[in-house]
């Protein structure tokens, strides 16, 4: 026994290129999946799974089903309408399927002659001459009795470079080494005992290759026991890490900010309006913290548009007021600008500098920006998440703010924590978040935190009215976007969740906003999505900020934290497919000045129960914590995986939402782990958590 345990602690030290045919390139692409070891394999979990046990009769498809078909080609050919593209037409007797390819060669088009036999997969649609697939996965068989699957096939989240079929090769040789050498369980028994759930090693086995009669519902829901063993081993990981963070942090020394020079209170005095309640609030549990030798490490949680950014302005100038430096990160380019424009206005005016550190600014700009950090000229710093993880030098950092959390996960965090021990002096870390998520998972997602709630918005606000409407019904909703810019208002209209890749998404983005230029000549349309550089998607935001740009079609990058008051309407394209925590958010984007804003819910028929139910809650409510908990209670089981998006804390397997009849257990777990396992919990967040080896060394 001691012996397999030697060999399986050895395997989780093999490094991913030691796998036949992965090479630098490769190892550094699979790293963007959290894949640095052979072991880390095995936690690439799928996010669905597709029944390819069983052929289905063309006849029989509907459109939405995934299903595997055969048949022979009638016909293949080239056709012209808004793009070039490849028509393959196949019967199997029963019917016709289109199998339609917007990107294809030569050789792919010479290989689908006529009376070719095919095998296809992929997700009926109903196209404009019957039922047809979209770029079907494909191959040619020789004959039509040629066996199929026996297993269910796995479909894991990818990353550009990394096709399906290599990710899958690659987990089928980490596979192959589990039977031989075993996986660590690092779980005590005294914790596994009363769990009633697999080994972690039929656990990975299970998920990887579940058997043809495996239960597909229960598994796309996530709540097969064998998901369920992964989850609960992933929520302890980070449970138990955070929990051992807190602690190290209450011994750690930091300045106490009293701010002799006064510039918070002046800060507030120059405001244009008084706090709200809920903001004073929060900022009174600020100040007390960043009065203390400890660092604050603190969540501020609020809904979108309810005022957090100046809450962090008037840490900051406690910060400045003390002689010290504060720093704010932001998720995107974006946001560091519009937060380095809010504070330039509200410091300025103080005879405070504020420098901005960002990515895409000229060499010479950035640089002195740099200097004057270094040198402790400037103690006002704004730039991106990313930008201070490359390390910039400060001269007397005491605060640091983190916007918009749900894009800075627990690894940021530690990162972060890291960084000020180093400096021997921790700086204040205050933490914004829009996302708003029931106290009882808030424990368990900001174990390391503590939280202050700013629950209501600035007075004057008319709440945004949401109106779901079929696709059926599009040209009234563009006549209407017609409508609004004509009035002087502008409008964001959000593309399809295309799930595939962010270059599909892109390209829908794309088109989508080419259809709309046509039918609106008089509008003047602006277009930001992913693939577009971080130069270029500010400068479209910009000029849509500037009121350049009267209507802005974009895919969901513009998610977080935009703040254009003159926006009145949005229209988000199949609502149906995204989730609730995902609607508010894009939602929060209108009704953000004092004018009555809309939100146009596009729906593609037919709705499942679960997607109606959704759509209501959005069009009932417009109260974050509401939602949350509608959120909570409507997921279960029929829910797909893949709307794990909450993005709390950056889970590979586990959903707070869905998983949180397991918080009590996780929890008590946890208590063990810190009281007598100090080891476990440092492998276990090193198998888990993304540079989590770091854990190790802490307390
Ligand atoms: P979020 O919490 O979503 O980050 P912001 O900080 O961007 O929200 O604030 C949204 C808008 O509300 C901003 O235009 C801001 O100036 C304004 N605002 C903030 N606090 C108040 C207040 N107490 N009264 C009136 N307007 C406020
Ligand atoms: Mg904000």
């Amino acid at each position: 026994m001691a012996e397999a345990r030697g060999k399986s602690a050895a395997s989780e030290q093999r490094p991913v290129t030691a796998l036949r045919g992965v090479g630098a390139q490769l190892a550094e692409r699979l790293l963007r999946l959290g894949v640095a070891q052979v072991q880390d394999l095995l936690f690439v979990l799928p996010v669905r799974y597709d029944d390819r046990t069983t052929l289905r009769k063309i006849g029989e498809l509907s459109p939405g089903m995934r299903a595997l078909v055969q048949g022979e080609i009638q016909l293949t050919e080239v056709a012209y309408r808004r793009r070039r593209q490849l028509l393959t037409r196949l019967s199997d007797g029963s019917g016709f399927l289109t199998l339609r390819f917007f990107h294809f060669s030569q050789m792919q088009q010479n290989g689908l002659a006529r009376g070719t036999l095919l095998r296809c997969f992929g997700e009926i649609r109903r196209g404009p001459q019957g039922l047809e697939i979209v770029h079907p996965e494909y191959r040619r068989i020789a004959a039509a009795s040629e066996a199929v699957e026996e297993t269910l096939t796995p479909l894991y989240p990818l990353t550009e470079g990394v096709t399906q079929g290599r990710l899958r090769a690659l987990i089928t040789q980490a596979l192959a080494e589990l039977d031989a050498a075993g996986v660590h369980d690092w779980l005590p028994g005294e914790v596994t005992e009363n769990l009633a759930l697999p080994s972690l090693r039929d656990a990975l086995r299970y998920v990887h290759r579940p058997p043809r009669d495996a239960k597909l519902a229960e598994l796309s829901a996530g709540r097969h026991p064998a998901q369920r063993r992964l989850a609960f081993e992933e929520l302890l990981a980070h449970q138990s890490s955070l929990r051992l963070l807190k602690r190290a942090a209450k011994t750690d020394p930091a300045s106490a900010l009293a701010d002799e020079q006064g510039l918070e209170a002046r800060l507030l005095a120059s405001l244009p309006f008084p706090l709200t309640g809920a903001q004073a609030r929060a900022l009174a549990e600020v100040d007390a913290d960043l009065c203390a030798e400890r660092p604050m490490v603190r969540l501020v949680q609020g809904d979108v548009g309810c005022g957090k950014t100046v809450v962090a302005a008037l840490a900051a100038a406690r910060a400045a007021g003390s002689g010290a430096q504060a720093a704010l990160m932001a998720p995107t380019e974006l946001l560091a600008e519009q937060h380095a424009r809010n504070f330039r206005a509200w410091f300025e005016p103080l005879g405070l500098p504020v420098a901005l550190l960002s990515g895409t600014q000229p060499a010479r700009t950035r640089r002195s920006a740099l200097e004057a950090v270094a040198s402790g000229e400037v103690r006002l710093a704004v730039g991106t998440h990313a930008l201070f993880q490359e390390g910039i030098a400060f001269s007397n950092l005491a605060l640091v703010i983190v916007d918009e959390q749900h894009r800075f996960g627990v690894q940021q965090r530690l990162r972060l924590q890291e960084k000020g021990r180093a400096q021997g002096r921790f700086a204040h870390q205050l933490i914004m978040t829009a996302t708003p998520i029931p106290r009882t998972l808030a424990m368990t997602a900001y174990a390391d935190l503590d939280v202050s709630v700013i629950d209501a918005l600035p007075p004057g606000r008319t709440p945004v009215q949401t109106v779901v409407v079929p696709e059926q019904r599009r040209d009234e909703v563009v006549a209407r976007v017609a409508q609004a810019c004509r009035s002087g208002r502008q409008v964001y209209w959000v593309c399809p969740l295309i799930e595939e890749s962010e270059e599909l998404r892109s390209q829908a983005a794309e088109e989508t906003a080419a259809v709309l230029a046509e039918a609106l000549p008089e509008v003047r349309v602006g277009l930001v999505h992913g693939r577009l550089s971080s130069a270029k998607k500010d400068e479209a935001m910009l000029t849509f900020q500037a009121g350049r740009v009267q209507l802005l079609v974009a895919t969901t990058v513009i998610e977080v934290g935009v703040d254009v008051a003159n926006a009145t309407l949005m229209v988000i394209e199949n609502a149906e497919r995204m989730g609730l925590a995902q609607l508010h958010q894009l939602r929060g984007r209108v009704g953000r000045g004092a004018a009555a804003s809309t939100c146009v819910l596009l729906y593609r028929a037919p709705l499942s129960h679960l997607a109606r139910q959704r759509l209501q809650v959005m069009r009932r409510t417009n109260d974050g914590f509401e939602i949350a908990r509608r959120d909570l209670e409507l997921r279960g089981p029929g829910e797909l995986l893949g709307t794990r998006q909450t993005g709390l804390a950056q889970l590979r397997v586990a959903d707070l939402m869905r998983d949180a009849d397991l918080l009590p257990r996780v929890q008590a777990a946890a208590e063990v782990l810190l009281a007598r396992y100090p080891d476990t919990i440092a492998a276990l967040s090193a198998r888990w958590i993304a540079g989590g080896e770091q854990y190790g060394r802490v307390g």
